[in-house]
């Protein structure tokens, strides 16, 4: 499968690794033009509000909006996806959840854990940075994952939206689930 990760802003280089060690081949997308050549697309962790702004600029935003490729979004990436945050507008409305930024603290209080993920059969190692939360999902949301309480990782149809950023470990699991469990089957039309 060809991967793309959106390379406007935040952790480009750490996901390319995670899909070239699943056995896919990563691509770095700064053009929209690039998207029609991909099976699906990581949007990654950084600074969601700079992340937006440069969407926007370079049509990145109208281009995803209209576009059924499966998505993944780690941390800013699952901002990017819901379709509700608080106290701000949405962006591409992928994901039917409402989304609260920085819920776990401030940078210093980032922390690292092992978490039962649903459909994965071992725990996964997640690092949480500023890293927001589900405070609510729509019922054809699948929640993947919980930590005190907290809804951190979700699944509707094509679209993952993780609040934490496996990218920076080396455990490739949740990139396998993405390519294999959502990329592949979407392609093979057992998902719509
Ligand atoms: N706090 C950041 C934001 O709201 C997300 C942090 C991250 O992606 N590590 O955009």
């Amino acid at each position: 499968m060809k991967i793309g990760v959106l390379g406007l802003q935040g952790a480009v280089r750490e996901h390319l690794k995670h899909i070239e060690q699943s056995g896919h081949e990563g691509i770095t997308v700064k053009t929209v033009d690039q998207l029609s050549d991909l099976d699906g697309l990581v949007l990654p962790g950084g600074e969601s509000t700079t992340m937006r702004r440069l969407m926007d600029l370079y049509g990145f935003t109208e281009a995803l909006r209209k576009s059924d490729l499966p998505m993944y979004g780690t941390c800013a990436g699952l901002i990017l996806l819901a379709n509700e945050v608080i106290g701000q507008e949405s962006h591409l409305n992928k994901l039917d959840v409402t989304v609260e930024r920085n819920s776990f603290g401030r940078q210093v209080d980032s922390f690292e854990e092992y978490l039962e993920v649903k459909g994965i059969d071992e725990t996964v190692n997640a690092v949480f940075i500023r890293a927001p939360h589900i405070q609510s999902v729509h019922e054809d949301v699948d929640i993947l994952s919980t930590v005190e309480d907290k809804i951190v990782a979700v699944r509707q149809n094509q679209y993952l939206g993780i609040s934490f950023h496996p990218e920076l470990t080396d455990d490739y699991k949740i990139m396998k689930y993405f390519i294999e469990e959502i990329v592949v089957q979407y392609h093979a039309q057992v998902i719509k």
